[in-house]
């Protein structure tokens, strides 16, 4: 039968992976790092254990990125917070806000005076969307509105790492998938219009005349792949800071601070999570700058933390977090023999794992239409009859 190769192993290639491999399809799955999640990920640190490089929030309104933790078996591996409530601001600003949407352009034609833009809108739009708000769509903010209307948002309760990343390799191993650390793709070599090999550092695979490629790696790198797609979006970087706890209150609780110098705060038990998504500013300082200017802005927010030195803490730098919405048409994930997937194929949308997954699963897709009549999978059904 048919192989789907996939490289990169991020949320967009293990949604793949993981929907084929469920469908009977072999699947071969290549990761350039030791390790899988790509952007969504956890790493060691001495002084705080395991943290996450993001706050990854996601909605009860992500249907893709529900449809990937119930296929993994991580639907209840979430922690899920209220969102808060719409904020008292007068009617004719709730009027303005509701007729921006309706129209085009972006966001931020919204007036300064209207309270609902730096008191609300901002802060979402920056710590979900990792957006400033300058660069987002009327439209994109439009269709995520669900996302926002939800009454709960929802992240890992534990890690990213272990809740979101573990168990699709699980998954993907127990249904007879195989992945490929530090196997990082460097080159494909094709004969006319058919890819025929794929070139790694140490070794060449050869391809078979009906096996399948999906490129699930970020715009930079698919396009360095395969030159004929269209120049990549820019990339804005971000930050995100994990302090040891020393919050009074231990309840879990998510945070959309208004005029600080952080989008988000996570507070947990054993950690306060601070994050700058839209880190352009903040990106050329030091870590000790950086950690010392966002736990003042944590003593402001509460004072009793006020009298007590910076806490032993970890600043975690993601220079490529995600891309700068623009309108832009969105790319094809059908490239002539390359089918490609992850969160940037639609320009106009922010990065998200929902969005990354929901191409995953759409290049799973049309993996499978693709696949030969005779090695297509078919979906099994079987009926036990109560005979009572
Ligand atoms: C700090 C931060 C905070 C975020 N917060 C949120 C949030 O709150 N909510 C939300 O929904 N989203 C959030 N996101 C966005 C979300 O994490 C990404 O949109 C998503 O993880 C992208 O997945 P992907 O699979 O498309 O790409 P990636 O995660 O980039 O995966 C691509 C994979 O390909 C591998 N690769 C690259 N080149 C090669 C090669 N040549 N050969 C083989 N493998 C290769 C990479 O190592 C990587 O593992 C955040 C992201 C960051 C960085």
């Amino acid at each position: 039968m048919a192989t789907v190769h996939i490289i990169g192993a991020g949320v967009s290639g293990l949604a793949a992976a993981t929907l084929l491999a469920e469908r009977h399809v072999p699947v071969k799955l290549y990761e350039a790092s030791t390790h899988a999640g790509g952007r969504c990920r956890s790493s060691q640190h001495r002084s705080l254990g395991t943290v996450d490089h993001g706050l990854y929030v996601t909605s009860p309104a992500d249907t893709q990125w529900q449809r990937y933790l119930t296929r993994i078996g991580a639907s209840d591996a979430t922690v899920t917070f209220a969102a808060p409530p719409l904020p008292r601001a007068p009617l004719a600003d709730y009027a303005q806000a509701l007729l921006m949407l309706g129209g085009h352009g972006q966001v931020s034609q919204l007036p300064a005076e209207n309270w609902l833009r730096e008191g609300w809108l901002a802060p979402w739009v920056r710590g979900i969307f990792g957006q400033a708000m300058e660069h987002m769509p009327v439209g994109a903010l439009r269709h995520q509105w669900r996302r926002l209307c939800r009454r709960h948002l929802a992240m890992a309760a534990r890690q990213a790492s272990e809740d979101y990343i573990s168990p699709a390799l699980s998954t993907l191993e127990a249904w007879g998938g195989s992945v490929y650390f530090g196997h990082a793709l460097s080159k494909l070599e094709w004969d006319g219009a058919r890819p025929t090999h794929l070139h790694f550092a140490r070794k060449k695979i050869p391809l078979a005349p009906d096996d399948i490629i999906i490129l699930a790696v970020p715009g930079p790198i698919a396009h360095g792949l395969l030159p004929s797609l269209p120049v990549p979006l820019p990339m804005q970087p971000a930050i995100t800071v994990h302090f040891h706890s020393l919050h009074r209150e231990t309840v879990p609780s998510l945070v959309f601070p208004v005029d600080a110098p952080m989008d988000m705060i996570r507070y947990s038990a054993e950690r306060m999570s601070v994050s700058i998504r839209v880190a352009t500013r903040a990106w050329p300082r030091s870590d000790g700058a950086i950690a010392a200017q966002l736990w003042r802005a944590l003593q402001q927010l509460h004072p009793y933390l006020a009298q007590l030195p910076t806490p032993p803490h970890v600043v975690i730098r993601e220079k490529q977090a995600g891309h700068t919405v623009a309108p832009l048409t969105p790319v094809d994930a059908q490239q002539g023999a390359i089918i490609l997937a992850g969160d940037w194929l639609d320009p106009l949308q922010p990065a998200t794992l929902e969005i990354a997954t929901a191409h995953g699963h759409r290049a799973a897709e049309l993996a499978m239409a693709q696949l030969p009549q005779k090695h297509r999978p078919t979906q099994q059904h079987f009926y036990l009859n109560s005979r009572n």
